[in-house]
């Protein structure tokens, strides 16, 4: 009787995970303080049902149409599922009933309005904000200058709930330069002390080890998970 091959999916995001504890124990931390999210765009519910089934239950989609179209599928497997994409205020009110956190606020308007909605719908959401560490024009985020003063704000709003910081990454093969960037987010995070404001979203698939030697509690990862994704 020959052994059935496991499931590529689950070979390959166990993979992922062993390369993520590794650089947590390289950088004297624990295995279980970094959470690995799958950055989910553009893929089936089918095949992120394979990865919640492999036991990986936390996503992120970039686009409410995205989430809006697998949640029901998705539902039965209880993803935890966070919006990682930019999110626009007038697609808060379909987003918020199926995420439990907004890892994108990038402005204090974005954080009222979060506020408002999710007073009405008497929830309280988790939020990171999103800091643009690397500066490029291309990205989202609040410069690392005004992040400071948006965090503070959003700590005094009800309704939203600050956890973390999150960033996408220079995209560069020039290690030293990403690495300042991580920096600078952690380093951000500790110097405004805020409550509960743990969290660091930080690394994809190209550059997670080095997120997590800089600290990252949560990497995103989507190519090195499913594969290529077809450029759209
Ligand atoms: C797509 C995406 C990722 C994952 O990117 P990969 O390089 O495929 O791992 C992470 N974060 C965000 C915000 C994304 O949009």
């Amino acid at each position: 009787m020959t052994t059935p091959q496991p499931r590529e999916l689950p070979r390959q995001l166990a993979a992922l995970r062993q390369r993520a504890d590794a650089a947590a124990v390289a950088a004297g931390r624990l295995p279980t303080d970094v959470k690995i999210l799958l950055a989910t765009k553009t893929q089936s519910a089918a095949r992120i049902i394979e990865a919640l089934q492999a036991g990986y239950n936390l996503i992120g989609e970039n686009r409410v149409n995205e989430v809006v179209e697998k949640a029901r599928e998705l539902a039965a497997f209880a993803p935890t599922t966070h919006f990682i994409g930019h999110l626009q205020s007038n697609k808060i009110g379909q987003v918020l009933p199926l995420v439990s956190c907004i890892q994108t606020v990038d402005s204090a308007d974005l954080a009222s309005k979060l506020s408002n909605r999710s007073v009405d719908a008497g929830r309280v959401m988790d939020v990171f904000l999103q800091v643009n560490v690397s500066g490029e024009d291309s990205k989202s985020g609040l410069t690392p200058q005004r992040a400071p003063e948006v965090a503070a704000y959003i700590a005094t709003l009800p309704g939203v709930r600050l956890t973390g910081y999150m960033t996408v990454g220079l995209n560069s093969p020039d290690a030293a330069a990403v690495q300042a960037g991580y920096l600078q987010l952690a380093h951000m995070r500790d110097e405004l002390k805020l409550d509960g404001a743990r969290q660091l979203s930080m690394g994809m698939s190209g550059d997670f080890e080095l997120a997590i030697a800089c600290g990252a509690t949560m990497v995103r990862l989507g190519s090195a998970a499913f594969g290529a994704r077809a450029v759209r």
